[in-house]
């Protein structure tokens, strides 16, 4: 009985997500945001740009730097549009990303969907990817000895990409970036400045909780947290912010 109580409190709680970030709750009078159009990409990447991102899936998806490499079903470089002001950063690939080679796919993808979604935007709008590109085995946390072999992909994909804006989802992304101890608590909702190499600007970074988590940790709170950290990007970036409960 007590089961059955908590299977149905989570399924509601799942719906009330889900409905929340779909934009079902958009406030009376609120213009829906896919009527509006608005640009969230620069012209289009050089043509070498294009070639190297393009040389970089290439080397992701044959990558044998870390034992990683070896258990994967498909490596998996991030994808989207390369013309993009937003880039979303996860932590790695899990098992629905790993049989596809697609990031954000699985139930954590669909919630992300959703966030992209209730800010106006579409996936294609964006470039979404990952500190490792390959699946640790269980989904265990990415190692040290990991992230030191696979974050030069990311960072040169970030220096071609060259968005406005970095949304880092969770702790281990925030974390990685921002090349900092301190927890996803203390980083997230407020902008800090990711560094790429020499010669490039610094990019504004916004860490929020991952996906995965809010799935995980289910509260109104953390639901809003979320939604706070979103509508300052689209603020940052210019963006009219849709209003929801
Ligand atoms: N979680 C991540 O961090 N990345 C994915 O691609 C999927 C789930």
């Amino acid at each position: 009985m007590a089961n059955q109580t908590n299977i149905e409190k989570a399924a509601r709680q799942h719906l009330e997500m889900a409905e929340f970030f779909s934009g079902g709750l958009i406030v009376k009078g609120q213009i829906p945001m896919e009527q509006e159009n608005q640009p969230i990409t620069r012209p289009p990447c050089a043509p070498e740009a294009i070639k190297e991102l393009e040389e970089i899936d290439r080397q992701v998806s044959k990558c044998t730097k870390c034992d990683l490499g070896s258990l994967r079903t498909n490596a998996v470089p991030g994808e989207g549009n390369t013309s993009t002001l937003i880039m979303f950063v996860g932590e790695a690939p899990g098992a629905d990303e790993d049989a596809q080679g697609r990031p954000f796919v699985g139930r954590a993808g669909q919630l992300l969907d959703k966030i992209i979604a209730a800010c106006g935007l579409k996936r294609s709008d964006v470039w979404i990817g990952n500190i490792l590109k390959c699946r640790p085995p269980d989904n265990r946390d990415p190692r040290p000895e990991e992230i030191i072999s696979c974050l030069p992909y990311l960072q040169r994909q970030i220096e071609l990409i060259n968005p406005k804006i970095i949304v880092a989802l969770g702790a281990h992304a925030a974390k990685t970036l921002l090349d900092t101890p301190k927890p996803i608590g203390q980083l997230r909702g407020i902008f800090h400045e990711y560094l790429p190499g020499i010669g490039h600007k610094p990019i504004k970074l916004m860490a929020t909780y991952h996906p995965a988590y809010l799935l995980r940790n289910y509260s109104p709170d953390n639901r809003r947290r979320v939604w706070e950290d979103m509508k300052k990007v689209l603020a940052e970036l210019g963006l009219p912010v849709p209003k929801v409960r």
